[in-house]
């Protein structure tokens, strides 16, 4: 498993955070903090708004992938 999704409260509003185990990363993603690719195979977290803006399917389709310390350091 890859671990249990909690809600963060930030600035920019409440998110999703999911993380993701490298087994279960089976592609690249680029990490919208650094700007930098998210490798396969690196366990990261994958984020999406948690406060309904635009309807759960349209926050799920817009998630995105971020490395741990990026996400962590509020980039
Ligand atoms: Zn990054």
């Amino acid at each position: 498993m890859a671990g249990w999704r909690r809600v963060e409260h930030r600035r920019s509003g409440d998110w999703n955070v999911q993380p993701v185990s490298a087994a279960s990363a089976v592609k690249d993603y680029s990490c919208p903090g650094c700007g930098l690719t998210v490798a396969q195979g690196t366990a990261h977290l994958v984020t999406w708004r948690a406060d309904g803006v635009l309807g759960d399917a349209s926050d799920l389709a817009a998630r995105r992938h971020w490395h741990t310390h990026c996400w962590r350091i509020g980039a």
